[in-house]
């Protein structure tokens, strides 16, 4: 099976259409980013690969990941934000707190509300990197809970969940929280000045004695639940990668077709073949568990990932030539461009992974 065509939606072209006429909008910050979640939700993309019995269409889930590289292919923005929302809903899929997933699901699933994933605070504290930056105190049956997050995309105006770790003091092991945005207590900033990305609804929360319920808990142990589900946050986000250098191939065909440029050709059918090799690697490597026993090959997946988004996106640059540059010619490639800058830095970064495969190294050595 070729792993690019994957997926044949017809749901996903109308979603497809609408995000080429509004992709510069999107990452610009401009309006098109209030309907950004229901246009996703109503693509029908976030019940690939969620089990029947829960509304989904209980398809592996490469299908989930393919789905977001096809939305990356148009906008990058609108597949980060299909990102969070997914890897939220995988969250509640994995919690042992199964009337969680059962209150939460529907709306999640018609992006009635939007999930958003503030876990990079978690996977950085995994890795001796970041302190915790929510503390916990006892307060009657609950806790009371204090702190900030400095980032969290898809923080819809309209109304979002965020799935954050929280410290529980000496004793008790850290634990994966679901804070509400109706509850008193959580502070969204105005959205953060991006580079690029502006339309994703990304913004730091401020938490001030938020009252948090035994049933808002999503995993009473992050240490346990963080690797568990690192398979699936790292292999939906690499969807993004996968997408934004199937979109710089497109855009480098183009330019070959168009001006005999039958010398681009060798350049292209090695980035061509890069790509499907690590798809294909990518996808059979969640479809089949490896990366539970193995993370540090989808570590290095997703760093081959992100190089070869530097790669292609270099390549169109040259097989563009000046009209990259131009702003009244529509090639994509400025936004591309700075799209690009953000793959190395999504948590876990390449830096992150880099310093992670250089102490399993050591341990190994
Ligand atoms: C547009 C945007 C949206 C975001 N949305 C979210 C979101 O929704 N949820 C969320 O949780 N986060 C989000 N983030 C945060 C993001 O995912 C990363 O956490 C952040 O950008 C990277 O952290 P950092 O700046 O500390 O850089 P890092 O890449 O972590 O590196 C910073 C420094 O630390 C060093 N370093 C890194 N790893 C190691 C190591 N293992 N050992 C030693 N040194 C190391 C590096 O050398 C570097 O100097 C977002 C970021 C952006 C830009």
């Amino acid at each position: 099976m070729n792993a690019q065509t994957l997926i044949d939606n017809p749901d996903l072209s109308a979603l497809t259409a609408w995000l080429s006429e509004h992709a510069d909008e999107l990452d610009a910050d401009g309006p098109a980013q209030a309907e950004l979640l229901s246009r996703l939700a109503r693509s029908g993309l976030f019940r690939v690969s969620v089990p029947e019995e829960l509304g989904g269409n209980g398809q592996p889930v490469s299908q989930a990941i393919d789905v977001i590289a096809e939305v990356a292919r148009y906008s990058l923005t609108a597949a980060f934000v299909a990102w969070g929302h997914r890897t939220f809903i995988e969250y509640l899929l994995a919690s042992p707190n199964f009337e969680l997933a059962q209150q939460w699901l529907p709306a999640l699933l018609e992006g009635e509300i939007a999930g958003a994933t503030a876990l990079s605070n978690a996977m950085k504290y995994l890795s001796g990197i970041e302190d915790i930056q929510i503390r916990a105190t006892p307060h009657d049956d609950g806790w009371r809970l204090n702190g900030k997050l400095f980032w969290v995309t898809n923080l819809d105006p309209k109304g979002y969940l965020v799935a954050a770790i929280v410290e529980n003091g000496p004793d008790h092991p850290p634990s994966i929280a679901l804070l509400d945005s109706r509850q008193e207590g959580l502070t969204r900033s105005d959205n953060l000045d991006l580079l690029a990305l502006r339309g994703s609804s990304t913004a730091a929360l401020q938490i001030d004695n938020l009252t948090l319920e035994p049933s808002q808990i999503i995993h009473p142990d992050a240490l346990r639940f963080c690797p568990s589900i690192r398979p699936r946050f790292l292999g939906l986000q690499c969807g993004m990668s996968i997408g934004h250098v199937r979109a710089s191939l497109d855009s480098i065909s183009l330019r070959a077709r168009q001006h005999n440029g039958s010398y681009l050709q060798p350049a292209l059918s090695a980035l061509q073949e890069t790509l499907e090799q690590h798809t294909t690697a990518l996808y059979e490597g969640v479809n089949n568990g490896l990366f539970a026993t193995a993370p540090a090959e989808l570590f290095k997946l997703r760093i081959a990932l992100a190089e070869l988004v530097q790669r292609a996106t270099n390549q169109e640059l040259e097989a563009t030539g000046g009209n990259a540059y131009l702003l009244d010619k529509p090639t994509g490639f400025g936004r591309r461009w700075h799209e690009a800058a953000f793959i190395p830095v999504v948590t876990p970064s390449v830096s992150q992974l880099k310093g992670e495969l250089a102490k399993h190294e050591d341990h190994s050595a």
